[in-house]
């Protein structure tokens, strides 16, 4: 099946309310696109390098997000245009983007990652952490925190899946207010169990785009 089919099939099976993150990392121009010419206007890619060249070459209407591990070093060349970053993990790195938006006269959105795989390599705040960083960004003039994501275990363990996306969900719940209200959770393999979980937003790639190599 195309794209085109791919995100119309997808967009029927899920609420309206839900946002679709189109994650198009490693994908060229061309399907992007495919994409953009069918209605998405919201990209996510995980390489700094990687937006910056798509940003400049694909329309201006487009909203890009910033969904993989963010270094403190390679926040300028994105704070220009970037709309959401995913996956804030320190408070080092909250701190340069407000630097990086002030310099640039934006306020930039984010989300605080959670870790809540049971894999070690999965970046993140502890869940006991988050009310403390909450409080730190507060004092960060140029940034505002829209919410959480978060990245299940890669299995297919559907129990452990579900108690993942609780976990997560059920903090989201206890910090939700105006301000705070999207809950990033749900990839190609696991997106309908995280919507079921209070997810606000999904993120997918390989459904929409076809596996990468
Ligand atoms: C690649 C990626 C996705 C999308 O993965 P698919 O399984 O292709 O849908 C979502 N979130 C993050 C952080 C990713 O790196």
């Amino acid at each position: 099946m195309g794209i085109k089919k791919n995100l119309e099939k997808l967009r029927n099976s899920i609420p309206k309310e839900i946002t679709l993150v189109a994650v198009s990392k490693t994908k060229p121009i061309s399907d992007i696109l495919v994409a953009y010419e069918s209605g998405q206007r919201i990209f996510g890619e995980n390489k700094v390098q990687e937006l910056e060249i798509k940003h400049t070459k694909l329309p201006s209407d487009i909203e890009w997000h910033m969904i993989g591990h963010l270094q403190s070093n390679k926040v300028k060349y994105i704070a220009p245009f970037i709309s959401l970053i995913h996956a804030v993990d320190s408070l080092k790195l909250l701190k340069e983007i407000n630097r990086r938006a002030k310099q640039n006269n934006r306020i930039i959105n984010c989300l605080l990652q959670v870790h809540i795989a049971s894999e070690r390599t999965k970046f993140g705040f502890e869940i006991n952490e988050i009310n403390e960083i909450l409080d730190e960004s507060n004092k960060l003039e140029n940034i505002c925190i829209k919410g959480l994501m978060g990245m299940a275990t890669f299995t297919e363990e559907k129990s452990q899946l579900n108690s993942e996306f609780t976990k997560i969900n059920n903090l989201f719940k206890k910090i939700k207010n105006k301000k705070i209200s999207t809950l990033s959770i749900g990839m190609s393999g696991d997106y309908e169990l995280a919507i079921n979980n209070g997810s606000t937003m999904i993120r997918i790639g390989s459904t929409i785009f076809g596996n990468r190599n």
